[in-house]
């Protein structure tokens, strides 16, 4: 199939051995631009090699596979970990909710932005609009 041979026609960045170390790295958990740049490559190249090489290519989605569980396993179980990655342990359950609580009674949450699901202070409650006028109107006439 395909021969390649190295120090002949165009520079060979992605070689067997870099394949094997960026496939490392990916089962590892780094991430496919990570990877990359830590191998000096472009990260378009081995998602190109990937469509010529079969092989590579599952090579690749294994390890991406066992990446992310690597990963997974590296973030500790809290709300990070509840909303993005989908876990529903007692902790990480816990932890959101907690969090979820924590947010509602902070007033001014950092970074200045609203949080959406605050409820507007109403001045005029039902006891309220109805009592006040009409005391104000007893004590005017
Ligand atoms: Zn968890």
């Amino acid at each position: 199939m395909t021969h390649t041979r190295r120090g002949r026609g165009r520079p060979t960045v992605f070689d067997e051995p870099v394949r094997t170390q960026y496939l490392d790295l990916i089962r590892h958990g780094a991430r496919l631009g990570d990877a990359a740049t830590q191998l000096g490559i472009n990260r378009s190249v081995p998602t190109r090699y990937s469509k010529t090489d079969r092989e590579f290519a599952a090579a690749l989605t294994e390890a991406r596979e066992l990446g992310a569980k690597a990963r997974q396993e590296e973030v500790p179980h809290d709300e990070y970990r509840y909303n993005i990655l989908k876990c529903r342990c007692p902790k990480c359950t816990k932890a959101a909710a907690q969090g979820r609580a924590e947010r509602r009674a902070t007033e001014d949450p950092p970074g200045g932005q609203a949080p959406a699901d605050v409820h507007p202070i109403r001045l005029e409650g039902p006891g309220v609009g109805e009592s006040l006028p009409s005391f104000l109107l007893a004590r005017a006439s």
